[in-house]
């Protein structure tokens, strides 16, 4: 309720108090002046009918009486009159009878009782004496109306007076709270932020003086807010300012760290990739990224705890490149590389995945085969490897075979540790090499010739120094001439404990291990000096001597042939070297260099076990060859062998057409001898004639045997 509202209300509310509190007392002091009028008139009009009636009662004069109580009756408002004697006794009486029938109280006035009638009563008194009384009755309905009418006209005033009152103190309210009206609103306006809002004040009241302080409030209000607002502003500019600073701070330390976050992640897969190249590199081969020694042996150890607890039959397969030293060291290790590559794809295309195929070094590799559980199985699994290497891989564009030779232990029937696994395994595959059968796989009875076989190696070298190599030699025949051409030194060794060893029992071991350049050089001096001795004896023989393709590719071989020659005091021209085709095609064009090199010495070149090396006719021509040498397999059964036959019938005019001398080895019976005659070959040799036989043999056999036939009586004796 709005205090304009409460003034108003407040007014009319005591100005309505007050005229209630009027109207009552005017209606009170009307009414008991009115009551005292009637009082007064009513006792007069009952003196004047008491004196009137007076000289009646005395005289009992009953008519008169009457006649004055009707009379009396006449006057308006009177509703009864009696005249009473001494006694009591009703003389008159006229008007309402029940109120007559009521019993008059002596000596008292009737009051209004609330019955509509104000009774009066007057005594007859004559001197001292009473003689009666009049009573009379007066009806107090007009006294009623005249107040009921005054009550309403009251009413009438007090409504307007209200009326005005009310509109009074509306003006009033209105005026007095004009300024605090304004002050509400300015207030208010005040508080909505609305700052600075002034009244307009008048006059010097208490209103007026509040005004005025409240302008003055409300300006200072404004004042501090301002200058509040624009200290507020800059600590909001400052802050905006800081926080724009702190953000480009913030982003810069989220760039930083976001920066480092990132070189830390990469640091860090960088070092995951490391360690797990390292890992990597720590368990696999480099070149093959097959599983390297070190994790084949885990594997190996794993395998074998898992065979052992669930009772598991698993094989193990050791791996060896034929005539893998012959190719890395005259085709490069480029070459070398790729065969070595190319062998872990085949290895890994062709076995299963739950296999574990590994390089443990050199061309030597190594299989884990679970699946593989008795002798059958195992030989089906090889042959499959072995078939494998079937296709040649090229190598500088030529087509070039490649062998494995694959030895094969069973766990736990040919070892439960590792290294009786692994040695077996080997054993089995020495020996597949040695029978150049592709495959074997590990027998008890072989164990003995294994462990012979790998400490022959250590052997070998002492035994060049010691003088354990001997040489035999086989007759080359002139076939148009029958006369003994020359002999090949064919070197055996004398082994201390296993007696004679063949060459197959050790030049691949000389090969791999690099020792074949000693024992050529031994082989050379050795021949040259025999040769030198049968000179002095008076046997003219050319010697021919088998050279390793390293000791053609090796770059000091032709000096170390140069000092050779020399020093036996042999012509060059009494020394033949046989270098194997399949040696020279593993690289023809170093070939060609070094052949033309030592050829200049004044040296013959054959090419032995021609036909098996797949030469080019573009190569052939260009190798500064004298010889060359059909293999003995296709020599041996040429007379049964239809096919062999053509073969070497070819070999024999290829290298005619080609201006080479043509020789045939593994002349085993006459038949061959006459075949080669007709074919036109140039010399032979073989078992047929001669075996390759101690060199103090040799002018024997010249002696002896028929195709000495060419040598003179002087030089045999
Ligand atoms: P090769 O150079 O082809 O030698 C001929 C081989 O055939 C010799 O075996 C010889 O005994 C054998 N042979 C000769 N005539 C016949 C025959 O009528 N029938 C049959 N089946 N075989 C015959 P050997 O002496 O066991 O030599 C084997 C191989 O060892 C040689 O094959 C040669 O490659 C190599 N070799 C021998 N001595 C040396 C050497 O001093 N240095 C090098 N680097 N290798 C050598
Ligand atoms: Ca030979
Ligand atoms: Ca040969």
């Amino acid at each position: 309720m709005s205090f304009r509202l409460k003034t108003i209300l407040g007014i009319a509310l005591i100005e309505g108090v007050l005229l209630i509190i009027l109207i009552i007392a005017g209606m009170q002091m009307l009414k008991s002046s009115n009551v005292e009028e009637l009082h007064k008139r009513t006792y007069t009009t009952a003196q004047l009918f008491a004196t009137t009636v007076k000289d009646a009662v005395l005289a009992t004069d009953l008519a008169s009486l009457d006649n004055f109580v009707r009379e009396v009756m006449t006057h308006p408002g009177i509703v009864y009159a009696r005249v009473s004697g001494r006694q009591g006794a009703v003389l008159a009486q006229a008007g309402d009878g029940a109120l007559l029938a009521r019993p008059p109280k002596p000596d008292t006035h009737y009051d209004d009782v609330g019955d509509g009638v104000f009774d009066v009563y007057a005594d007859i008194v004559v001197g001292e004496d009473k003689y009666g009384r009049v009573d009379i009755g007066f009806s107090t309905a007009n006294i009623d109306a005249l107040l009921s009418t005054a009550r309403n006209e009251f009413i009438a005033i007090a409504l307007t007076e209200m009326l005005l009152v009310a509109l009074f103190s509306f003006v009033l309210g209105a005026y007095l709270t004009k300024g605090l009206v304004s002050l509400t609103q300015t207030s208010q306006r005040i508080a909505t932020g609305e700052l600075g809002g002034q009244i307009v004040v008048s006059g010097t009241d208490e209103l007026a003086q509040t005004m005025r302080a409240f302008n003055e409030m409300s300006h200072k209000l404004k004042v501090f807010y301002d200058e509040r607002k624009h200290a507020e502003d800059e600590v909001h500019k400052l802050n905006a300012d800081l926080e724009r600073r702190v953000q480009l701070r913030t982003e810069e330390i989220n760039k930083l760290n976001a920066d480092l976050e990132r070189r830390v992640r990469l640091r860090t897969e960088e070092l995951a990739q490391a360690y797990e190249r390292i890992e990597h590199q720590a368990l696999h081969d480099p070149l093959t990224k097959l599983a390297n020694r070190t994790l084949f042996q885990d594997r190996l150890h794993q395998a074998i705890l898992t065979g052992e607890r669930e009772k598991r039959v698993f094989a193990l397969v050791m791996i060896d490149l034929n005539r893998f030293k012959e190719i890395n060291d005259t085709l490069g290790h480029h070459n070398g590389d790729l065969v070595l590559r190319e062998t872990a794809s085949r290895l890994s295309e062709g076995l299963r995945q739950s296999d574990t195929i590994a390089r443990l070094g050199g061309d030597e590799y190594a299989l884990l085969l679970p699946t593989v559980k008795d002798s059958v199985s195992a030989i089906f699994t090889l042959d499959k490897i072995v078939q494998l290497f079937e296709k040649p891989m090229l190598l500088d564009g030529l087509p070039t075979y490649i062998s494995p030779s694959l030895g094969l232990a069973l766990y736990p029937k040919d070892g439960t540790d590792a290294e009786t696994l692994m040695r077996r395994a080997d054993v089995a595959m020495y020996e597949a090499k040695h029978r150049k059968s592709g495959h074997a796989l590990y027998t008890a009875d072989l164990e003995q010739d294994g462990m012979d076989r790998m400490g022959l190696q250590s052997e070998l070298l002492s035994g060049i120094a010691n003088a354990e190599l001997v040489l035999h030699y086989q007759p080359k025949i002139d076939i148009t001439s029958g006369r003994v051409g020359g002999v090949e030194a064919l070197v055996r060794w004398h082994h201390p404990k296993r007696g004679l060893l063949a060459p197959d029992d050790f030049i691949p071991l000389a090969e791999k291990t690099g020792l074949i350049k000693p024992l050529t050089t031994w082989v050379l001096k050795e021949a040259l000096r025999q040769c030198k001795e049968w000179e002095i004896q008076g046997l003219d023989l050319v010697v021919s001597v088998n050279i390793s393709i390293s000791n053609l590719q090796d770059p000091v071989f032709p000096q170390i042939l140069s000092h050779v020659l020399s020093e036996s005091g042999v012509s060059p021209a009494k020394l033949e070297l046989e270098i194997s085709e399949n040696g020279i095609m593993v690289e023809p064009p170093r070939a060609i260099e070094a052949i033309l090199c030592l050829s200049q010495l004044g040296v013959r070149i054959i090419i032995d076990d021609f036909g098996t090396g797949y030469s080019s006719m573009a190569y052939l021509s260009k190798l500064s060859v004298a010889r060359i040498k059909v293999d003995k397999s296709f020599v041996k059964d040429m007379v049964d062998n239809n096919n062999n036959a053509v073969i070497v019938r070819s070999i024999i005019n290829l290298g005619h057409n080609l201006g080479l001398n043509v020789v045939a080895e593994g002349v085993e019976n006459n038949a061959t001898w006459d075949q080669l005659k007709l074919l036109g070959c140039d010399s032979a040799q073989g078992y047929c004639m001669s075996r390759p036989i101690p060199a103090e043999q040799i002018p024997q056999w010249v002696k002896s045997s028929s195709w000495g036939a060419g040598i003179t009586e002087e030089a045999i004796k």
